[in-house]
């Protein structure tokens, strides 16, 4: 019987390979999709602040009814709430031994809070991916998608406010070393598997650096995108 890409997928389950990464892109690059997806190839945790958040507005807990508001304006939640969110979060077992963090950091005091809490915690990040997406890509994927939260003029806000705030830290975890550069504009497994191929290539401390040669063919350098 014919395997289906989703059973070959499962097979990884167990094999749990210790990464503690995070992936940066633009709203609608797909970097939801492979945090699942590099979760079940790594039997490591998605950890995705806006679904947690989401869920917290579904259960009316305090923070639910305090957010709420704020994820409908497509606004950013204050620092200090988010740090507490993921403090919480990556103290649970199943992080032990690796995570994938999906919409934080979003900021740099994000990305220096998010260094403090792990360095507490006796650990630091592995790497960085960032989902590469063309600025009109992103802005038909966005309109496609039917989230609560997807006006135009509310996805325009966040696409905005990721320029401005988020897509920085590209820069930032290029000069630390972090930064593994993905094409995100092709089929969702072609994605996951430079993702994938991204974790054994030694990442060159300068973001803007051309590929190492023989470098596999998805992960790309940088080329500032233009959201
Ligand atoms: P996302 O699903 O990552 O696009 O997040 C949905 C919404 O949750 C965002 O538009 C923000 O309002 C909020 N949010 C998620 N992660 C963060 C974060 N790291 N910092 C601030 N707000 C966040």
């Amino acid at each position: 019987m014919a395997e289906t890409g989703e059973m070959s997928e499962s097979r990884d389950l167990g094999a749990a390979k210790l990464v503690r990464g995070v992936l940066l892109g633009a709203p609608g690059s797909g970097k939801g999709t492979q945090a699942a997806r590099l979760s079940k190839r790594l039997g490591i945790p998605a950890i995705s602040t806006g679904e947690m958040l989401r869920e917290a507005v579904a259960a009316g807990s305090d923070l639910g009814r305090r957010v709420e508001e704020i994820l409908i304006s497509g606004a950013l939640v204050d620092d200090e709430a988010m740090a507490e969110v993921v403090r919480n979060r990556l103290v649970e077992a199943d992080a032990a031994n690796g995570f994938l963090l999906d919409g934080y950091p979003r900021n740099q005091e994000q990305a220096e809070k998010l260094a403090e809490i792990l360095g507490e915690l006796g650990t630091q990040l592995d790497l960085v991916w960032f989902v590469d997406v063309p600025k009109e890509e992103l802005m038909r994927r966005a309109l496609a998608r039917q989230r609560e939260d997807d006006k135009e003029e509310v996805i325009e806000k966040r696409l905005e406010l990721y320029r401005k705030v988020t897509d920085p830290l590209v820069g930032y975890y290029g000069d630390l070393g972090l930064i593994r550069h993905v094409d995100g504009n092709q089929p969702i497994e072609r994605v996951t598997e430079a993702m994938m191929a991204a974790l054994e290539i030694d990442c060159p401390a300068d973001s803007q650096a051309e590929p190492q040669p023989g470098a596999e063919p998805g992960v790309k350098s940088a080329e500032a995108v233009e959201v």
